[in-house]
């Protein structure tokens, strides 16, 4: 019996031969296949005949082979000539180094040619698609052509071939999509779309088998986390009362008055506390907007109900940080405060030793407990777990927070709070998160001083050292930042290592520079950024390794090598490293393409400090993959054919799943939904 699940190779011996190619482009099923969409389509559904050809034209002709030779050019290329005739006249057809063409095609033949007709000593086809007549269903030639993503040596029409063989087989497909639902969008079957997404009978056909299987994908992504929240939402947590007079005391001990936003993101996260159904909101801010007093009060009023607070850093380095900037801002306040790395154990400014923190904890006696991985690692048992805290959420996994949920030491689960500087656009946070509640800081704290953003030339690199040298000399400190690591001669890109040799012995041999990327041992980074921290380094050499969260205060000069190579949002997160005290901070670009779009893209960065217009912007340039902390959910690869601009499919597919749910909550009722969101939660990390 064949199945849409057998390897492909069973399709042919042609795509037995294939298989480590087409294994490269994960095609391993003959379903596989099947969902390898083309992106996008040559249009030879024009046919003529030869007399009706004008030069420029994109067309098909019916032809037979009057001539075909292959020859040594004199540049010893091998060139495949036809002379080809219908009714109506000749015309020539060239195709270089593929002599087998010669062998394929005789004199007699009767034969599709599609391409372009170019004008060189004469109207010609230059490498057309070829095809022999037979039948009525062409392939490569006269309609609408599909064109696949390759790789290696895997041609787009080898793909199409072995695809045609897929076409009996796709009528197997079974229709997951409830036809009420099909009629009320107006929605084509699978199968339809399938046969027309390959291989499209007309351009309105083609659109529609688009559009059923774009909403198919979004659809099944919402279908998917709602499920999956529907049944968070069966935990409970306990509800923690809004302590009203703690928290306006606290708020007026500040020695700043709190911005607007952060009251209004406070409030909500106040409001979700008190609820027995476990808070999952995720609070985003640029970098400096001023999250961390945000969190403070909701552990100071998970505190003063009586529960305990987790709060989870990504680095020993931002644990330590936190510890500090968070005891600081407790200080009036009677709550005890632990820090627990792997290298490090403080209640409040003492040292202590790891068994004793984890006995305190087990015991009460910490209200709040600050650390990084470590936490889950070590075997930590709370007492009352009420509130768990994930700065840079992205920076863990699922299982992570998972771990975090079950530590809670009681029946009920803590409530969760995420934090990131990662400003995600409306339709990806829908796409990605669902109903995630979010809360958005989008003013930055009053006073601010602007940090200056300039593109440098190639010409002007001397004259930026040389203000460097004068930054340095007044006491600040420099970070540069290369894409790679290591050298590589085949992109031309900096790498970490060649530049801080070359500023090390050409530029600032008199100056103290390390270098820092993820290769060091995290010990080893934990070491270089400290001591950076302290001044003892002038200038620090690093991948995007530095990009979350640390606070450098007397860092002046953020410096991108090769800009064009990152994410404007990412940019935006270096820039983020600078402008942290009170001294006038830069951020300087260099790049060395030329090209308009790269210049006018890194320019929205001169021009633009919101971080969500310019993770907007990303969207556009570059696709939602290159949005940070998109790529790690895995959701990205889950999108084949699915716009993710596309506001209004997305809202539709969100609604449809919702109706959905609302019939069968447990999707007993439509089981190959069931099966399909299985899959995808198998095939993503979801949160
Ligand atoms: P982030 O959102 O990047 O985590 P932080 O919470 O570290 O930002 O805040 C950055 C700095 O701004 C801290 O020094 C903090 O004390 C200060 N800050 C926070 N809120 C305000 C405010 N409303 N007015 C002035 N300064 C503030
Ligand atoms: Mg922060």
């Amino acid at each position: 019996m064949f199945s849409l699940e057998n390897p492909v190779g069973q399709l042919s011996p042609i795509a037995k031969k294939l298989i480590p190619q087409l294994k490269k482009l994960k095609i391993e099923t003959i379903r596989d296949l099947i969902f390898h969409f083309p992106f996008r389509y040559d249009d030879f559904s024009k046919i003529l005949t030869i007399s009706e050809l004008q030069e420029g034209m994109v067309a098909s002709v019916r032809v037979k082979i009057d001539l075909i030779q292959t020859k040594r050019s004199f540049r010893r290329k091998l060139i495949t000539e036809a002379i080809v005739s219908d009714k109506t006249g000749s015309i020539k057809a060239v195709w270089f180094n593929q002599p087998y063409i010669g062998k394929i095609l005789k004199i007699g033949d009767e034969i599709f040619l599609a391409g372009k007709i170019e004008d060189y000593y004469g109207l010609q086809f230059i490498s057309p698609n070829y095809e022999k007549v037979k039948g009525l269903a062409t392939t490569h030639t006269a309609r609408l052509v599909p064109v696949y993503s390759t790789s290696g040596n895997l041609t787009s029409k080898q793909i199409r071939y072995l695809v045609r063989f897929t076409f009996s087989l796709i009528k197997r497909l079974p229709e997951h999509l409830p036809w009420q639902l099909k009629r009320e969008l107006n929605l084509i079957d699978l199968v339809k779309a399938c046969q027309e997404i390959h291989f499209p009978t007309s351009q309105p056909e083609l659109e529609k088998a688009k559009k059923r299987l774009k909403f198919d994908e979004l659809f099944i992504v919402q279908l998917g986390i709602k499920f999956l929240r529907q049944n968070l939402a069966k935990l409970s947590s306990s509800p923690l009362k809004f302590k009203e007079e703690i928290i306006k005391n606290f708020v007026k001990s500040l020695p700043f008055q709190l911005t607007d936003d952060q009251r209004k993101t406070a409030w909500q996260i106040l409001k979700d506390l008190g609820k027995r159904q476990p808070m999952n909101r995720l609070l985003e801010g640029e970098v400096g907007s001023g999250k961390t007093v945000v969190a403070v009060i909701a552990m100071l009023n998970a505190v003063a109900n009586g529960g305990q607070v987790v709060f989870m850093a990504p680095t020993e380095i931002l644990a330590r940080q936190h510890h500090r900037s968070i005891g600081k801002l407790l200080k009036g306040q009677k709550i005890k405060i632990g820090l627990l790395s792997r290298s490090q154990v403080y209640l409040r400014e003492k040292e202590i030793t790891k068994k004793q923190m984890l006995k305190k904890i087990v015991a009460g006696e910490i209200d709040i407990i600050i650390g990084t991985h470590a936490l889950i690692a070590e075997k930590v048992v709370f007492k009352n777990l009420g509130l768990a805290i994930i700065d840079e959420q992205h920076r863990f996994g699922v299982d992570q927070r998972r771990q975090l949920r079950e530590k809670s030491g009681t029946q009920v689960v803590p409530h969760l709070l995420s934090m990131t500087a990662t400003p995600i656009p409306r339709t990806l946070a829908l796409v990605f998160y669902g109903d995630l509640d979010i809360s958005i800081i989008k003013e930055l704290p009053k006073g601010r001083k602007k940090i200056i953003t300039r593109l440098i030339q190639p010409q002007e690199r001397p004259k930026a050292y040389q203000f460097i040298k004068e930054q340095i000399s007044q006491g600040r400190q420099i970070f540069v930042i290369c894409p790679l690591i290591d050298p590589s001669d085949k992109l031309g890109v900096k790498s970490v290592k060649e530049e801080y040799q070359r500023l090390k012995k050409d530029i600032f041999p008199q100056l103290q520079i390390f270098c820092l990327h993820g290769r060091l041992k995290a010990l080893e980074r934990e070491k270089i950024m400290a001591d950076f921290l302290a001044n003892k380094i002038n200038i620090l050499v690093s991948t995007s390794v530095v990009e979350v969260g640390i606070d450098v205060p007397n860092a002046t000069v953020m410096m991108v090598e090769d800009a064009e190579r990152f994410g404007l949002a990412q940019l935006h997160q270096f820039r983020g490293r600078v402008g942290r005290g009170r001294h006038q901070s830069y951020c300087f670009l260099f790049t060395n393409v030329e090209s308009l779009l790269s210049v006018t893209r890194l320019q929205a960065l001169i021009k633009s400090e919101d971080g969500f217009s310019l993770a907007e912007k990303d969207l556009e340039f570059r696709g939602p993959g290159e949005i940070y902390g998109t790529r790690q959910s895995g959701m990205i690869d889950y999108f084949k054919i699915a716009n993710l601009f596309d506001y209004q499919l997305i809202n539709l597919a969100k609604e449809q799943a919702e109706k959905i749910l609302a019939q069968s909550p447990d999707l007993k009722k439509f089981p190959l939904l069931l099966e399909k969101v299985s899959l995808f939660q198998k095939s993503v990390h979801l949160e």
